[in-house]
């Protein structure tokens, strides 16, 4: 079996260690005996539609989310939220996350247009959210990731938050949301990279990525035993820093 990973605007919105988080997912694949394709997908270049499989996008600062958001404006927007709707998955995270709610107000210059796939909008804020983040998800358990965004997002009556804010900020620093789902898509602020730190994530989005692929699939478990005391050791940070 193979799957083709597809990094959005991997060369302008890559920071905080998200790049680790396309690592971690060829990874667990290729641990599995999964070929793992990885294609970068940057602004202008076209999306084919079927072509991929998982789609991750980073984060990146205002100036960068301009350029993504016009980028998206058209058909690639239309192709990328399409596959999303016949289930492919995908992790966004903080800027990338921001710009597929309704839009992204940034401090200067006029809101950025968002693809609309959470039913959820960010607004910039006075301050920065910066520091280590614990969350309760009820699929996924404690997540633990690292957060620095200026971008407050809420979230409306069709939105699925990822979890409780347990230590941080989260989406906004008001409701102790953090993130939001839509089918098998996933934002939120959580960058480290989050996926090694969280394999019950990373192999969310390898199996059902598989399932549309190839049917009903059954992914062997791997030993998370250096992942698991990663995790420990970051959730115990988050609480002495607070
Ligand atoms: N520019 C956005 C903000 O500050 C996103 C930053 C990020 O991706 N870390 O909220």
């Amino acid at each position: 079996m193979e799957l083709t990973i597809c990094w959005l605007y991997g060369r302008t919105m890559n920071i905080y260690g998200d790049r680790g988080n396309v690592l971690a997912l060829a990874q667990r694949c290729r641990w599995r005996g999964i070929e793992a394709r990885v294609i970068e997908l940057g602004v202008g270049e076209p999306l084919e539609p079927g072509r991929c499989d998982i789609f991750f996008w980073g984060g990146g600062q205002d100036r960068e989310q301009v350029a993504a958001a016009r980028d998206l404006q058209g058909p690639k927007g239309e192709i990328l939220r399409r596959e999303i709707e016949e289930g492919a998955p995908l992790l966004a995270i903080c800027g990338g996350y921001q710009l597929l709610g309704h839009y992204y107000r940034p401090h200067q210059g006029e809101p950025l247009p968002g693809l609309g796939v959470f039913d959820a909008w960010t607004e910039a804020g006075s301050r920065r959210m910066i520091g280590n983040v614990v969350v309760e998800s009820e699929e996924f358990g404690e997540l633990v990731g690292f957060e620095n965004h200026s971008g407050r997002t809420f979230l409306g009556p069709q939105a699925r938050p990822l979890g409780r804010v347990r230590v941080g900020w989260g989406n906004n620093g008001e409701d102790k949301t953090e993130g939001c789902r839509y089918r098998n898509a996933i934002g939120c602020y959580l960058h480290g990279p989050v996926l090694p730190k969280n394999p019950p994530l990373a192999d969310f989005l390898i199996e059902a990525a598989l399932r549309r692929r190839y049917g009903e699939v059954t992914l062997p478990p791997l030993d998370d035993t250096l992942e698991r005391l990663a995790h420990a050791s970051a959730v115990s940070r988050a609480h002495s820093a607070r």
